[in-house]
């Protein structure tokens, strides 16, 4: 195999993302043949010498896998949870021999797309701001939404130290004294929906992602998932096949 730079080799085996792997080797957590590599533009032959992240052997994985699960409710976003409560990576586990990483979060509270990989250049992409990939949201939320709040909402609205971007909103009365809302951000902030709604007032009764790039959940049942092929990674990206507001509620 011929010399490839260490990051990428640690990416490719979906410990992190190529930029978090850059941080574990100035952070001398990175062996190469037993000895520490701190060097950002070092290079190993992954196939012919013995790599290590904090002391575990790391190996390219058998094949690239991502998935779209519909995250249940009830479920962390995580690897593992100190609390004990469950967690994507046990919800898949079964499914696969390889260890597939969510990208970006979704709330324990919200259900709905997430995507999960062992491409740590996938993940990076997908999350970073320059790629602006829509994130689309429906959200049943208190009290009777005005076109006031909508048009905050579109605009941009303060949730404490930022600004939001603007947002494509859809509005419809739900059930008495709620409202539904599909949203449309390519911000990930943490909690950013709820924070939205609850800046104009409407604080979020319940929350689940509807689509994620170009591609949509469908009818995926909570708790399923599907897995993505090169056509589906292209529509991630794609500008084209957006959620469509006008038809959404
Ligand atoms: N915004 C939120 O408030 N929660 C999520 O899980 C995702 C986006």
């Amino acid at each position: 195999m011929p010399l490839e730079r260490l990051q990428k080799i640690i990416a490719a085996a979906g410990v992190c993302s190529r930029r978090q792997a850059e941080s574990l080797i100035r952070q001398g957590r990175v062996e190469v043949d037993g000895r520490t590599v701190t060097a950002l533009g070092s290079k190993a032959d992954p196939g012919r010498q013995k790599i290590t992240v904090d002391g575990s052997a790391i190996r390219p994985p058998a094949r690239v896998t991502t998935i779209l699960l519909n995250k249940p409710k009830g479920v962390v976003t995580t690897m593992r949870d100190p609390q004990g409560r469950p967690t994507v990576a046990q919800l898949i586990a079964p499914a696969f021999r390889q260890r597939l990483f969510p990208v970006g979060r979704l709330d324990i509270d919200t259900e709905g797309a997430l995507i999960m990989t062992n491409d740590g250049d996938l993940a990076q992409r997908l999350l970073h701001p320059k790629y602006e990939i829509d994130r689309t949201y429906l959200a049943v939320v208190k009290g009777n939404v005005g076109q006031e709040a909508i048009r905050r909402l579109e605009q941009g609205v303060d949730i404490g130290g930022h600004v939001t971007a603007p947002a494509a909103v859809t509005a419809k009365a739900a059930a008495p004294g709620q409202g539904k809302l599909v949203i449309t951000i390519h911000e990930g902030r943490k909690r950013q929906v709820r924070k939205m709604c609850a800046a104009v007032g409407h604080p979020v009764v319940h929350l689940k992602r509807l689509a994620y790039g170009g591609l949509k959940l469908g009818d995926l049942p909570p708790g399923a998932f599907r897995r993505l092929g090169r056509k589906d990674i292209e529509r991630l990206f794609s500008k084209k096949n957006l959620y469509k507001h006008k038809n959404a509620l």
